[in-house]
């Protein structure tokens, strides 16, 4: 079974985890002046790299809280996983292709 490793609480089975996409999507600043297509870019879309990437996770069945994540698409091997509004310690340019 894979083990993701939260933050609050340390190494807990997947089962407990529920991922919430790609991480560090900035809203825009001012929403009332951005135009109908870069909302709908902000709202809808997403990378979907090879390798690894940036994802918020939640410990839905644990402590409750979210907390980003670095992991590998293709091994499904977390890299790392910091605290919301954290930087990664690692490098996420690996991997990707
Ligand atoms: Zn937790």
């Amino acid at each position: 079974m894979l083990l993701i490793d939260c933050p609050c609480c340390g190494l807990r089975p997947e089962t407990e985890f529920r991922c919430g996409g790609q991480a560090h999507v900035a809203r825009p600043a001012t929403p009332a002046d951005v135009t109908d297509k870069d909302w709908s870019e902000y709202l809808f879309v997403r990378e979907n790299p090879r390798g690894v990437h940036a994802e918020r996770w939640i410990h839905q069945h644990g402590c409750g809280r979210w907390f980003n994540a670095l992991r590998d698409t293709v091994s499904d091997r977390f890299v790392e996983t910091y605290p919301m509004g954290g930087d990664p310690k690692s490098t996420t340019t690996e991997t990707r292709l």
